[in-house]
């Protein structure tokens, strides 16, 4: 495990809305971070069929392009009664015909696939969000980290904060969707606390029990 000895590193995504949990969540750790979307780096094409494969081709492009170390992440929500799907495609079925990305045309597509299997119960709406950090070096060495949070898809969509897909997720014990939380909540942890509730957030406690912690 390699340790990382700098605190000028980029994050890399395009993602503005990982973008800011990911700045947040280092934030309190004293690191600059720019984004590959500030340094107008091109996206690589994501073509792992794994988490972990499209988070490494992702930290590996802004290692490579920067000169610094960078941090990835690839994510997605998986959903037990629809095979596992949208999982890794998760941000495609939120892709329009223009390019953009539709998270109420995505969230509504997740809703008619759920019915169309007669998932209509809290029990047969079982997923969990999954995020895999990777932080690679420009001389190739890369480190995983793996977080997940189990919950239900909830219907119709509740709340306003967060992103993508925060409106429909019901985290398991919890009354409210993520996107009814703040960030503070969503993620559940600070530095020198066990917990950690965002599959984002329980990724990154690896990543700095790993490579931050002494
Ligand atoms: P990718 O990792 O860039 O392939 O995209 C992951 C997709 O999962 C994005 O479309 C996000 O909207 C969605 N996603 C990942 N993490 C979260 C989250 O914390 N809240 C809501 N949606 C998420």
């Amino acid at each position: 495990m390699r340790k990382l000895d700098t605190k000028t590193i980029v994050v890399a995504s395009h993602n503005a809305g990982k973008i800011r949990e990911i700045q947040d969540l280092i934030g309190s750790f004293g690191f600059t971070a720019t984004s590959a979307a500030d340094l107008n780096f091109i996206e690589p094409d994501e073509t792992g069929t794994t988490f972990e494969e499209n988070a490494t081709i992702k930290a590996l492009a802004s290692a490579n392009a920067s000169g610094l170390p960078a941090l990835s992440d690839d994510s997605g929500l998986v959903i037990d009664a629809l095979g596992g799907d949208p999982g890794v495609y998760t941000a495609n079925w939120a892709e329009t015909a223009d390019g953009t990305r539709d998270f109420v045309m995505a969230m509504q597509k997740v809703e008619t696939a759920l019915e169309k299997v007669g998932a209509t119960t809290p029990e047969s709406r079982t997923a969990r969000f999954v995020s895999v950090l990777c932080l690679a070096w420009p001389d190739g060495h890369t480190e995983l980290f793996r977080g997940e949070v189990e919950g239900t898809v909830a219907w119709p969509p509740r709340g306003s904060q967060g992103f993508g897909y925060d409106p429909i997720f019901q985290p398991k014990g919890y009354e409210t969707t993520f996107g009814e939380m703040g960030a503070e909540e969503k993620h559940g942890w600070k530095p020198g606390e066990p917990q950690a509730l965002s599959h984002r957030a329980r990724a990154f406690k690896l990543f700095v029990e790993t490579c931050l912690e002494a």
